[in-house]
């Protein structure tokens, strides 16, 4: 039998790519598609929405309407949305993939209530090669240590919403968690007049919005003489979304706790 699974942002980006990732995956069946209540696309066929033709899923405004109709919820949409969908599938025992980014501290702290009672995967980047990277940044950081200015440059499509992206914290905090330091102390979200000198310990962040980037990350650290960068390049959502099901298909098999694409790949 295969993982039933909904997709919720249905019409978004990264929904309609989501669609087409679950029909190419032997081990899952999408079963429901939900978009916002207002959309003009409610009762659309998801299939044909994602450019595959007719797959008979007509796209729901509320999770509430299809809680029996799937086992994982796949949410890559907003915080509030996704806030509120973690909360019904946590009454519903269904499990979750949020790819959704950019939570303040008090939807984070919300979030990890509603999701108590499940199993989810919540990851920054579901890309077999940023989670591949987050290894890599880890080994530099702890072979280059404090001899090294560490830089995080990000680059995504104008449309995006928050930055730095969720995948440039990440970063941020695999290299600060190897060197032991506090990213919330040592953070620097761009600088702009008279800085003064760099911070030894900083951690700089710098971000570029412009037309249809998928997603750029590049990690210098920079010593006396020479420098290490370590980048990677999306060129295709599909990256994310075929992740973000085979973590789908993963979390269906999990007794409840929090679980990320380090989980899934075995990278732990
Ligand atoms: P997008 O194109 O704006 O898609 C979001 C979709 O969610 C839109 O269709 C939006 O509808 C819909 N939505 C909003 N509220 C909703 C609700 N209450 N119920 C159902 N659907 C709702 O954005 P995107 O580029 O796909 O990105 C979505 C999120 O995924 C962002 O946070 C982004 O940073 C993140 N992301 C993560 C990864 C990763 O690997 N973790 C990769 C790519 C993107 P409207 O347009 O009508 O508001």
């Amino acid at each position: 039998m295969t993982v039933r699974i909904a997709v919720t942002g249905a019409a978004g980006r990264m929904g309609r790519i989501l669609i087409e990732a679950v029909s190419l995956n032997e081990a899952c069946t999408l079963t429901a598609a939900i978009e916002r209540p207002e959309s003009s696309l409610i009762g659309a066929d998801a299939g044909e929405l994602a450019g595959l033709g007719k797959n008979g899923v007509a796209i729901v405004g509320d999770v509430n309407a299809v809680l029996g109709d799937f086992d994982v919820l796949i949410d890559f949409t907003v915080p509030a949305a996704t806030l509120a969908n973690a909360k019904a599938c946590g009454l519903a025992g269904k499990g979750m993939v949020i790819g959704t980014t950019g939570f303040n501290a008090e939807q984070k702290a919300e979030l990890e209530a509603a999701i108590a009672p499940i199993a989810i995967c919540q990851a920054s980047n579901f890309s077999t090669g940023v989670n591949l990277c987050f290894k890599l940044l880890d080994m530099a950081a702890r072979v280059l240590g404090d001899d090294v200015d560490i830089e995080i440059v990000e680059a995504h499509h104008r449309h995006k919403i928050d930055a730095p992206s969720g995948t440039a914290l990440s970063m941020g905090q695999v290299v600060a968690d190897a060197l032991g330091r506090d990213l919330e102390k040592v953070a620097v979200y761009g600088r702009e007049g008279q800085t003064g000198a760099r911070d030894r310990e900083a951690i700089g962040f710098a971000t570029v919005r412009a037309g249809d980037i998928v997603g750029d990350h590049t990690v210098m650290f920079c010593a006396e003489g020479e420098r290490v960068e370590i980048t990677h390049k999306a060129s295709s959502r599909m990256s994310f979304a075929r992740g973000a099901v085979r973590a789908a298909a993963w979390v269906s098999a999990q007794k409840a706790g929090r679980y990320d694409m380090q989980d899934v790949l075995g990278l732990k």
